[in-house]
Protein backbone atom coordinates (compact mmCIF):
# COMPACT_ATOMS: atom_id res chain seq x y z
CA UNK A 1 0.00 0.00 0.00
CA UNK A 2 1.25 3.64 -0.80
CA UNK A 3 1.71 5.83 1.68
CA UNK A 4 0.20 9.54 1.76
CA UNK A 5 3.78 11.67 2.20
CA UNK A 6 3.49 14.51 4.54
CA UNK A 7 6.20 16.83 4.11
CA UNK A 8 5.18 18.90 7.42
CA UNK A 9 6.53 15.52 8.40
CA UNK A 10 9.47 14.58 6.64
CA UNK A 11 11.13 17.97 6.71
CA UNK A 12 11.96 17.79 10.42
CA UNK A 13 12.69 14.37 10.32
CA UNK A 14 15.83 14.78 7.52
CA UNK A 15 16.41 18.27 9.29
CA UNK A 16 20.22 17.30 10.29
CA UNK A 17 23.37 18.85 8.58
CA UNK A 18 25.33 16.62 6.51
CA UNK A 19 28.39 17.65 9.04
CA UNK A 20 27.84 19.59 12.09
CA UNK A 21 31.21 21.15 12.74
CA UNK A 22 31.77 22.87 9.75
CA UNK A 23 29.48 24.97 6.92
CA UNK A 24 30.67 23.06 4.12
CA UNK A 25 28.64 25.51 1.92
CA UNK A 26 32.05 27.88 2.98
CA UNK A 27 34.56 25.45 2.17
CA UNK A 28 33.18 24.78 -1.51
CA UNK A 29 32.31 28.10 -2.48
CA UNK A 30 35.62 29.65 -2.89
CA UNK A 31 36.06 27.24 -5.37
CA UNK A 32 33.13 28.60 -7.16
CA UNK A 33 33.97 31.76 -9.49
CA UNK A 34 30.71 32.79 -8.48
CA UNK A 35 31.39 32.34 -4.58
CA UNK A 36 28.52 30.46 -4.35
CA UNK A 37 28.36 26.93 -2.81
CA UNK A 38 27.86 24.36 -5.82
CA UNK A 39 24.80 22.71 -4.90
CA UNK A 40 23.09 26.15 -4.48
CA UNK A 41 23.83 27.30 -8.32
CA UNK A 42 21.65 26.16 -11.14
CA UNK A 43 24.82 26.38 -13.54
CA UNK A 44 26.00 23.00 -11.74
CA UNK A 45 22.66 21.75 -9.79
CA UNK A 46 19.38 22.09 -10.26
CA UNK A 47 17.35 21.00 -7.61
CA UNK A 48 14.09 18.52 -8.45
CA UNK A 49 10.83 18.43 -6.60
CA UNK A 50 8.40 15.99 -5.98
CA UNK A 51 4.92 17.48 -7.58
CA UNK A 52 3.06 17.47 -3.91
CA UNK A 53 6.59 18.80 -2.56
CA UNK A 54 6.30 21.65 -5.04
CA UNK A 55 2.71 22.47 -3.69
CA UNK A 56 3.58 22.34 -0.24
CA UNK A 57 6.45 24.93 -0.99
CA UNK A 58 4.26 27.23 -2.96
CA UNK A 59 2.15 27.54 -0.10
CA UNK A 60 4.46 28.13 2.60
CA UNK A 61 7.05 30.37 1.06
CA UNK A 62 7.97 32.38 -1.83
CA UNK A 63 12.05 30.91 -1.65
CA UNK A 64 11.29 28.89 -4.91
CA UNK A 65 10.00 29.48 -8.04
CA UNK A 66 10.28 26.93 -11.15
CA UNK A 67 13.76 26.80 -12.73
CA UNK A 68 13.81 28.81 -16.35
CA UNK A 69 16.28 27.48 -18.81
CA UNK A 70 18.22 29.37 -20.69
CA UNK A 71 18.03 27.77 -23.77
CA UNK A 72 15.67 24.77 -25.47
CA UNK A 73 18.29 22.69 -25.85
CA UNK A 74 19.56 22.42 -22.30
CA UNK A 75 15.79 22.52 -21.29
CA UNK A 76 15.29 19.59 -23.28
CA UNK A 77 18.02 17.58 -21.70
CA UNK A 78 17.16 18.10 -18.36
CA UNK A 79 13.70 17.52 -18.69
CA UNK A 80 14.37 14.06 -20.48
CA UNK A 81 16.96 13.44 -17.31
CA UNK A 82 14.10 14.64 -14.49
CA UNK A 83 11.02 11.63 -13.55
CA UNK A 84 7.65 12.88 -14.72
CA UNK A 85 5.92 13.41 -11.48
CA UNK A 86 9.21 15.89 -10.45
CA UNK A 87 9.88 19.54 -11.38
CA UNK A 88 12.96 21.31 -12.02
CA UNK A 89 12.90 24.37 -9.26
CA UNK A 90 15.63 26.84 -8.19
CA UNK A 91 15.34 29.59 -4.82
CA UNK A 92 16.29 32.71 -4.91
CA UNK A 93 19.77 32.23 -3.84
CA UNK A 94 22.11 30.90 -1.24
CA UNK A 95 21.92 34.48 0.63
CA UNK A 96 18.21 34.15 0.87
CA UNK A 97 18.36 30.23 2.03
CA UNK A 98 15.09 29.17 4.39
CA UNK A 99 16.43 26.44 6.27
CA UNK A 100 13.22 25.23 7.27
CA UNK A 101 12.42 25.23 3.27
CA UNK A 102 15.11 23.31 1.41
CA UNK A 103 13.76 20.75 -0.47
CA UNK A 104 14.47 16.93 -0.29
CA UNK A 105 17.02 17.58 -3.27
CA UNK A 106 18.70 20.15 -1.23
CA UNK A 107 18.97 17.81 2.50
CA UNK A 108 20.10 15.01 0.25
CA UNK A 109 22.88 16.62 -1.78
CA UNK A 110 25.46 15.37 -3.04
CA UNK A 111 24.33 11.91 -1.89
CA UNK A 112 21.71 8.97 -3.39
CA UNK A 113 20.05 5.86 -2.40
CA UNK A 114 22.44 3.40 -3.43
CA UNK A 115 20.78 0.27 -4.52
CA UNK A 116 21.88 -3.40 -5.11
CA UNK A 117 21.59 -5.65 -8.52
CA UNK A 118 18.68 -7.39 -6.67
CA UNK A 119 17.15 -3.73 -5.50
CA UNK A 120 18.24 -3.61 -1.96
CA UNK A 121 18.95 0.02 -1.03
CA UNK A 122 21.80 -0.61 1.48
CA UNK A 123 23.31 2.93 1.85
CA UNK A 124 24.41 6.28 0.51
CA UNK A 125 27.12 7.11 -2.10
CA UNK A 126 26.82 10.40 -3.88
CA UNK A 127 26.46 11.92 -7.69
CA UNK A 128 29.85 11.58 -8.79
CA UNK A 129 29.75 14.01 -11.34
CA UNK A 130 30.53 16.72 -8.66
CA UNK A 131 34.02 15.18 -8.18
CA UNK A 132 35.37 17.91 -8.38
CA UNK A 133 33.63 20.58 -6.74
CA UNK A 134 31.74 19.19 -3.45
CA UNK A 135 34.15 19.81 -0.83
CA UNK A 136 31.76 16.95 1.28
CA UNK A 137 32.76 13.98 -1.26
CA UNK A 138 36.00 14.65 -0.15
CA UNK A 139 35.37 14.60 3.27
CA UNK A 140 33.05 11.27 3.65
CA UNK A 141 34.87 10.24 6.55
CA UNK A 142 33.15 13.00 8.56
CA UNK A 143 29.62 12.60 7.61
CA UNK A 144 27.32 12.77 10.69
CA UNK A 145 25.94 9.26 11.63
CA UNK A 146 22.67 10.97 12.85
CA UNK A 147 22.45 12.32 8.97
CA UNK A 148 23.10 9.15 7.66
CA UNK A 149 20.34 7.59 10.04
CA UNK A 150 18.10 10.32 9.03
CA UNK A 151 18.85 10.05 5.00
CA UNK A 152 17.87 6.35 5.44
CA UNK A 153 14.76 6.77 6.79
CA UNK A 154 13.46 9.64 4.68
CA UNK A 155 14.31 7.54 1.73
CA UNK A 156 12.60 4.67 3.09
CA UNK A 157 9.78 6.76 3.58
CA UNK A 158 9.86 8.56 -0.14
CA UNK A 159 10.15 5.16 -1.56
CA UNK A 160 6.94 4.09 0.56
CA UNK A 161 4.89 6.95 -1.35
CA UNK A 162 6.96 7.17 -4.60
CA UNK A 163 7.24 3.69 -5.64
CA UNK A 164 8.86 4.91 -8.92
CA UNK A 165 11.82 6.28 -7.09
CA UNK A 166 12.92 3.25 -5.42
CA UNK A 167 13.45 2.26 -9.48
CA UNK A 168 15.17 5.56 -10.28
CA UNK A 169 17.84 5.28 -7.99
CA UNK A 170 18.21 1.70 -8.68
CA UNK A 171 18.94 2.56 -11.88
CA UNK A 172 20.94 5.51 -11.64
CA UNK A 173 23.26 2.72 -9.17
CA UNK A 174 23.24 0.30 -12.10
CA UNK A 175 24.72 3.32 -14.19
CA UNK A 176 26.90 3.49 -11.30
CA UNK A 177 28.24 0.54 -11.50
CA UNK A 178 28.68 0.62 -15.03
CA UNK A 179 30.99 4.03 -15.27
CA UNK A 180 32.93 3.01 -12.20
CA UNK A 181 33.37 -0.45 -13.57
CA UNK A 182 34.59 1.27 -16.70
CA UNK A 183 37.16 3.36 -14.97
CA UNK A 184 38.30 0.41 -13.17
CA UNK A 185 37.37 2.36 -9.71
CA UNK A 186 35.14 0.73 -6.35
CA UNK A 187 31.97 2.63 -5.59
CA UNK A 188 32.04 4.16 -2.30
CA UNK A 189 29.58 3.29 0.44
CA UNK A 190 27.73 4.58 3.34
CA UNK A 191 26.47 1.72 4.83
CA UNK A 192 22.95 1.84 6.24
CA UNK A 193 24.56 -0.27 9.19
CA UNK A 194 27.12 2.74 9.75
CA UNK A 195 30.02 1.08 8.61
CA UNK A 196 31.70 1.76 5.30
CA UNK A 197 32.87 -0.26 2.13
CA UNK A 198 34.51 -0.19 -0.95
CA UNK A 199 32.31 -2.18 -3.38
CA UNK A 200 33.89 -3.82 -6.61
CA UNK A 201 31.22 -2.80 -9.40
CA UNK A 202 31.97 -5.77 -11.54
CA UNK A 203 30.41 -8.13 -8.80
CA UNK A 204 29.42 -6.41 -6.12
CA UNK A 205 31.90 -8.07 -3.97
CA UNK A 206 32.01 -5.75 -0.33
CA UNK A 207 35.48 -5.14 1.28
CA UNK A 208 35.04 -2.97 4.71
CA UNK A 209 36.87 0.10 4.73
CA UNK A 210 37.74 3.31 7.19
CA UNK A 211 35.92 6.21 5.48
CA UNK A 212 38.85 8.30 5.37
CA UNK A 213 40.58 5.31 2.81
CA UNK A 214 37.92 7.02 -0.02
CA UNK A 215 39.61 8.52 -2.82
CA UNK A 216 39.95 12.65 -3.11
CA UNK A 217 39.75 14.57 -5.62
CA UNK A 218 41.79 17.86 -7.13
CA UNK A 219 41.34 20.78 -6.11
CA UNK A 220 41.12 19.48 -2.68
CA UNK A 221 43.63 16.32 -2.74
CA UNK A 222 46.17 19.24 -3.30
CA UNK A 223 44.65 21.06 -0.34
CA UNK A 224 44.59 18.11 1.86
CA UNK A 225 48.35 17.44 1.01
CA UNK A 226 49.34 21.04 1.99
CA UNK A 227 47.22 20.46 5.64
CA UNK A 228 48.88 19.68 9.08
CA UNK A 229 47.61 16.96 10.85
CA UNK A 230 45.80 18.89 13.35
CA UNK A 231 44.13 21.12 10.64
CA UNK A 232 42.47 18.28 8.90
S1 LIG B 1 27.13 19.64 -0.24
FE1 LIG B 1 28.98 19.89 -1.48
S2 LIG B 1 28.48 21.39 -3.07
FE2 LIG B 1 26.89 21.53 -1.47
S3 LIG B 1 27.61 23.15 -0.07
FE3 LIG B 1 28.36 21.20 0.77
S4 LIG B 1 30.42 20.95 -0.12
FE4 LIG B 1 29.35 22.51 -1.34
S1 LIG C 1 17.22 26.38 -0.69
FE1 LIG C 1 19.14 26.77 0.36
S2 LIG C 1 20.24 24.80 0.23
FE2 LIG C 1 18.60 24.74 -1.32
S3 LIG C 1 19.56 25.45 -3.23
FE3 LIG C 1 18.63 27.24 -2.20
S4 LIG C 1 20.29 28.14 -1.00
FE4 LIG C 1 20.89 26.05 -1.52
Amino acid sequence: MVNKLSFDELYPQFDQPIISSVDCGQECAPYNENGVPFCCDTQHSIPAAYQSEWCYLQARTDLWHLWQPPDAELSEELRAQTPDDMLLIECLGSRYCQRDYRSIACRAFPFFPYSTQAGQFIGISYYWEYEDRCWMINHLDRVDEIYRQQFVVAFETLFNAFPQERQNFAAYSADMRMNFAQQRRFIPLLHRNGKAYKITPSNERMRLCAPSDFLKFEPYSIVAQLLFPDEL
